[in-house]
């Protein structure tokens, strides 16, 4: 199997090029480079970890087509579809390829003779976080969720990688920048391991027009810019806010979920967000909002079973 730095050392300066990144003995990944005629940072930039979120996958095609390798220092490595299979036959969040129909995105940092979805993660850890120096990993709200536009960055990392990380999302135009503890996915597992990176939602419910996907090569330009790749100021979004506290809600039993508030709504300590009823009526679980904030995303469908992530919000600072 061809490693990744080995397509890589092949690349030429002043090339845009595509590539498959055979990954794993019975997977392939579409890559593509381009590379300038300086040296300079080298940014990842990723899409279709969940296949069914399409503004990030719109966005990868659009941004690659539009750089001019003559004018940039460096290197950025589009990942157009890191879960083809996902994006092909529709599936929410899973890999169906996968024997277990993981999550791709929590699962890092996989496992090198685990199911597909983990050999996968492992894989991406052992070869691509080496070659780079920050990843911007794409998404939005599935097919099932309503979505606030947002990015996370990782708190439990070095300070440096976080700094670097903070720093680039203060200048996106996204109103929320949230703190986050995961360090299970593609970018926060990455963030663990020393390599700055974002995840970055955009869209909701399975949907994208182009409005949003402009919002997104946005956000691409701002990296490309603060990483010195492409030419250009970046400036700080004054309006962006920071969250330091956000609650994840899951369902605790199968059942009807009646929802009461959408992405982006300012909720009340108190306030009722969302009910699940069993086929009777009967009250299974109320969601209470615990302190002042905003609704980050949530779940659209009316039947969730058990564990299903119900919503979550985060207090505004
Ligand atoms: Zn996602």
């Amino acid at each position: 199997m061809r490693k990744l730095q080995e397509i890589l050392e092949k690349i030429k300066p002043q090339t845009k090029s595509k590539w498959e990144w055979q990954i794993l003995p019975e997977l392939k990944m579409p890559v593509w480079v381009v590379k300038g005629n300086q040296s300079g940072k080298v940014l990842a930039i990723s899409a279709g970890v969940h296949g069914c979120e399409y503004v990030g996958i719109a966005a990868v095609k659009r941004a690659f087509e539009s750089l001019d390798a003559d004018k940039i220092s460096g290197m950025i490595l589009f990942f157009p579809l890191i879960n083809a299979a996902g994006f092909y036959q529709g599936k929410k969040q899973i890999m169906p390829l996968d024997e277990e129909r993981k999550n791709l995105n929590r699962i890092f940092p996989g496992k090198r003779d685990g199911t597909l979805a983990e050999r996968l993660a492992h894989r991406l850890e052992e070869q691509l976080y080496p070659e780079i120096d920050f990843l911007l990993d794409l998404h939005g709200g599935d097919i099932d969720e309503d979505m606030q536009d947002l990015l996370f960055f990782s708190e439990n990392v070095s300070k440096t990688v976080r700094d670097v990380a903070e720093n680039i999302a203060s200048c996106m135009p996204i109103p929320y920048r949230l703190c986050s503890q995961a360090e299970n996915g593609f970018y926060s597992r990455a963030a663990k391991m020393g390599t700055p990176a974002l995840l970055l939602e955009i869209g909701s419910g399975g949907k994208f027009c182009d409005e949003e996907v402009i919002r997104c090569l946005e956000c691409i330009e701002v990296a490309q810019r603060a990483l010195g790749i492409v030419q250009g100021e970046v400036s700080v979004n004054q309006e962006q806010k920071c969250s330091q506290r956000t609650e994840y809600v899951f369902a605790a039993s199968d059942g009807f979920w009646h929802r009461m508030a959408k992405a982006g709504d300012r909720v009340k300590k108190g306030d009722v967000l969302g009910e699940i009823k069993s086929l009777e009526d009967v009250l299974l679980q109320r969601v209470i909002a615990k302190f002042d904030g905003v609704v980050w995303y949530g779940q659209t469908g009316f039947g969730v079973s058990s564990q299903t992530h119900l919503l979550a919000y985060g207090a505004e600072e």
